[in-house]
């Protein structure tokens, strides 16, 4: 628990919310300004600033929860679809520092865009930079 975060303090019940899922890890809620009808944050019950910072079983059961209510939310709201997504990190615009998923759901014709339309100028990378930085993740560098 962390005193001045937001979301440890919706977890303590400190800070009210709308609630739609809670189990001894896991909690989820709807966003207090949604991007659409049912904007769904589901977040680990501890406090851990990024994805990193999660212990694996607690992420596992994090995917588990939005696995479960991705669906449940899309057919509340009648939803054609659903963006599911993390901004993990400042840098990719995390505002509140304790991990959360957003379930935005989304619908034929709402003006939306997909996943892509978040990343700045797209850089034009070579075989060679590619194949480098898919070593560099794997560890074969
Ligand atoms: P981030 O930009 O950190 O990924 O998203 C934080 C989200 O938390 C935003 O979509 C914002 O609307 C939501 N949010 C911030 N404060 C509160 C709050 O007190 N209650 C709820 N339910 N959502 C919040
Ligand atoms: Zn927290």
């Amino acid at each position: 628990m962390s005193e001045d975060c937001i979301f440890c303090r919706i977890v303590d019940g400190d800070i009210p919310s709308r609630s739609v899922y809670e189990d001894e890890t896991v909690m989820a809620f709807l966003d207090a300004n949604p991007l659409a009808p049912g904007h769904t944050l589901v977040i680990p019950k501890a406090h851990h600033e990024t994805l990193a910072d999660l212990p694996e079983d607690t992420g596992a059961r994090v995917f588990e929860v939005l696995h479960q209510l991705a669906p449940e939310i899309e057919a509340a709201v009648d939803a054609d679809a659903s963006n599911v997504a993390f901004n993990n990190g400042e840098a990719a615009g995390q505002e509140v520092p304790h991990v959360h998923g957003h379930v935005i759901p989304r619908f034929e014709g709402d003006g939306g865009a997909p996943v892509h339309a978040i990343a700045g100028d797209r850089p034009d990378l070579s075989d060679e930079e590619l194949d480098e930085i898919a070593d560099e993740i794997a560890g074969r560098s």
